[in-house]
């Protein structure tokens, strides 16, 4: 039986590697050959440093990676739409397929006790095979690269929700707080539904220079103890219409929530932490509304990777880092110093 090598996560800031068996695809189950897979932050922040996720985020031990895109290269059993040799980006959960979440295309939020997220309570993109039920599977038009497909299986499609939520448009300054891999998907989509400026803010420098270097911001401010300042100072002095946090932070998600103008649209995308608002100045006095958004659909995602080439837009500009799986420790070693865009683990 072939063998293959795969990345787990002990939870103690390392990787792991083990031999497992290449699988065999069942009944409507794809073996997908794996091209590129990327590290999301959520891998670092509830399961490389320590195991904390619970529930949908607890991680079981399994084969990392959550991010997965590659070709497919064995179809099993009766098998309705893809066919060996398709290249395939994988919505990176599985749902049961009955329940009201599973029929909107929000497998994230399906409560089954069948739902399994790759990466994390099956086994995900960080191998040479990943097997994947073929109704996860989303076809990657010619136009984009694995690592654009993979880009797109939880950061690109998690923001792209966020964007559509509060309906970014033309008539909008968009603020996206937090600058990481989220932070600067969120900027390229504002920008793709019509922004017509964007604001962009972190402390990390690193991040304000990719930010800069890759031109997807107007105005870049630090967002420190000066920054709401800096906002009124680019928006005369109204704040912004649409603000995306990705930030995570309380103090970016007070920058959020206070850059945001009268009657302007705030979601929170960026994940943990807490925060703590004052709602009558904060929000209700400007009739603000505040939205959050987790992950996205399975229609959403297909959407998503069908408009990117019409936009002429490659998520992999913001791939700042590449290894090979043997060196997957490193990956994981700088996605946790925060000092980098995204960071692919690609195959020949
Ligand atoms: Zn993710
Ligand atoms: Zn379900």
């Amino acid at each position: 039986m072939a063998k293959m090598t795969g990345a787990i996560l002990p939870g103690n800031s390392t990787v792991e590697f083990r031999e497992y068996n290449v699988p065999e695809p069942g009944e409507r189950q794809v073996l997908v050959r794996m091209k590129a897979s990327t590290i999301c932050g959520s891998d670092i922040r509830a399961i490389y440093r320590e195991h904390l996720g619970k529930g949908p985020e607890g991680y079981q031990g399994v084969i990392c990676g959550h991010e997965p895109a590659g070709q497919i290269v064995k179809t099993g059993k009766n098998c309705r739409r893809f066919k060996e040799g398709e290249r395939v980006v994988l919505y990176h959960i599985s749902g049961c397929g009955v329940c009201h979440d599973c029929r909107m295309g929000y497998q994230i939020s399906c409560s089954a006790p069948q739902r399994a997220a790759y990466g994390w309570q099956r086994d995900g993109g960080m191998a040479e095979y990943c097997l994947a039920e073929e109704a996860d599977c989303v076809l990657l038009p010619d136009f984009l690269s694995y690592i654009d497909g993979a880009c797109c299986a939880c950061g690109f499609g998690t923001c792209y929700e966020a964007i559509r939520r509060i309906n970014v448009n033309g008539d909008d300054i968009a603020l996206v707080v937090g600058l990481g891999p989220m932070g600067l998907a969120a900027l390229m989509l504002a920008k793709a539904r019509g922004a017509s400026k964007l604001i962009a803010a972190d402390i990390v420098p690193e991040r304000m220079e990719l930010v800069k270097k890759l031109g997807l911001a107007d105005v870049i401010i630090k967002s420190d103890a000066g920054a709401l300042d800096a906002i009124r100072a680019a928006t005369n002095g109204r704040g912004c219409e649409a603000v995306i946090d990705c930030s995570g932070n309380t103090y970016g998600r007070q920058l959020a929530v206070r850059g945001t103008r009268q009657w302007g649209r705030c979601v929170f995308v960026g994940e943990g932490g807490t925060v703590e608002l004052n709602p009558s100045p904060d929000m209700i006095h400007d009739q603000k509304t505040l939205f959050g958004s987790w992950v996205t659909s399975l229609g959403n995602l297909e959407d998503l990777v069908e408009r990117l080439p019409r936009w002429n837009m490659h998520p992999d500009m913001t791939c700042t880092h590449k290894f090979s799986l043997e060196n997957v420790g490193d990956a994981f070693k700088l996605m946790d110093e925060g000092k980098c865009g995204k960071v692919a683990v690609v195959w020949e």
